[in-house]
């Protein structure tokens, strides 16, 4: 039995063969049991550090007592209060389970055998799997040099010459993530215009809450102008609902009745619709939770730089720097230390270190800890 079985990756459909799991970050309880330690901070998934608001808290305990109902299959309450949030009609929103699972729609809607899917170098992991596993080839182009304002960010012109007859969706991640890179509304703009209006452009704006540059654009303004356009959002960073699982994508309204025929009928589940309503309206938590990251992210790269490390721009929840040849040795006292921190060789920076803004106690925690590995390592 265990040596006569078949081979099943033979069978599988050849893109999925060729997949790597996603990595998440390591998990709190893990780093416990596998280096007895109690005191452990997971600054490794760009959550929001605050954890949820106390208004989707409460929301999610009054909807905990209908779970023996299936959910809104619809969600007519949440894609309501997005609507009005947006200023679009309801018909324009899909939910997701994750906004990952909004960019897997896209890609079981638009992809397959013999089309392809346009994406930069080291961009969000999820889009190599959602691309391969429809069974669609990914045109990865290369990324901005890194003698550049925007280093490894996404290079717009060579992925609009990447884009050829086969191409069916374009991925943007604005800001990118693990990068922290960003893209500033002419530059976009003049891409989305660029692009052939029969190819899905996705802009994926999971950081949306936090970044802060002046020329930062909200890509979901150009809806009305940009059939094309698909924008996904969601609660798990700014909005510190990451373990409910809610996302959403906005989009012409053909778009979204083709994502929604592909989706599963109760993806996102009651407790976090009820959640994701409440977070919605809590603005003031939202703004405390962006406000805390900018002033801990600009802390934190001040004391990156005085450790002499060469730190990305970030418009985002965290900062990617680079730690060079020593990295796995200092990741892996980090580890020792209880200090879950993102390695990004998997997005080929392999120098480089991705740590998620914490709480100021974490955050001076993680530098304290970083700057003693990074002397033992030298
Ligand atoms: C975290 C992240 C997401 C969001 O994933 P969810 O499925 O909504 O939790 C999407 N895109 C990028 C670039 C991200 O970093």
């Amino acid at each position: 039995m265990v040596d006569k079985h078949v081979s099943f990756s033979e069978l599988a459909v050849p893109g999925v063969r060729g997949l790597e799991p996603y990595q998440p970050g390591k998990p709190e309880s893990e780093l416990r049991r596998e280096y007895g330690l109690d005191d452990v901070i997971k600054l490794a998934s760009n959550e929001n550090p605050m954890g949820p608001g106390a208004r989707a808290l409460e929301a999610a305990r009054d909807a905990m007592i209908s779970v023996h109902r299936y959910p809104d299959g619809g969600g007519f309450e949440l894609r309501q209060a997005l609507a009005a949030h947006h200023g679009i009609p309801a018909d324009c929103i899909t939910l997701g389970n994750g906004s990952n699972d909004v960019l897997a729609l896209v890609a079981a809607a638009f992809l397959g055998p013999d089309r392809e899917a346009v994406f930069s170098a080291h961009a969000f992991a999820v889009y190599p799997i959602v691309t391969r596993a429809a069974g669609a080839a990914a045109r990865v182009t290369p990324a901005i040099s890194r003698n550049s304002a925007m280093p490894f960010g996404h290079d717009l012109e060579a992925m609009h010459a990447a884009i050829g007859p086969a191409t069916r969706v374009v991925f943007v991640a604005n800001p990118n993530n693990p990068t922290g890179t960003w893209l500033r509304g002419g530059e976009l703009r003049a891409f989305i215009e660029a692009v052939p209006a029969d190819v899905i452009v996705v802009v994926d704006e999971a950081y949306f809450e936090y970044a802060d540059d002046a020329d930062y654009p909200d890509a979901s303004r150009w809806l009305a102008a940009h059939a094309n356009l698909v924008v996904t959002r969601t609660f798990s960073k700014a909005h510190g609902l990451a373990g409910l699982r809610v996302g959403y994508g906005l989009s012409h309204p053909d778009i979204a009745d083709l994502l929604n025929r592909v989706r599963q009928p109760f993806n996102v589940n009651t407790v976090a619709q009820a959640a994701a309503v409440a977070s919605l309206r809590d603005t003031a938590y939202i703004r405390q939770s962006v406000d805390l990251n900018h002033e801990q992210r600009d802390w934190l790269r001040a004391e990156l730089e005085a450790l002499g490390l060469c730190v990305l721009p970030s418009a985002g929840n965290f900062l990617c720097f680079e730690v060079g040849r020593a990295v796995a040795e200092v990741n892996e006292g980090l580890l020792r230390d209880g200090v879950i921190v993102r390695p990004v060789a998997n997005y080929q920076l392999p120098g480089f270190l991705r740590v998620t803004v914490g709480l100021p106690a974490e955050n001076e925690r993680f530098i304290g800890a970083l700057s003693e590995n990074l002397t033992r390592a030298a």
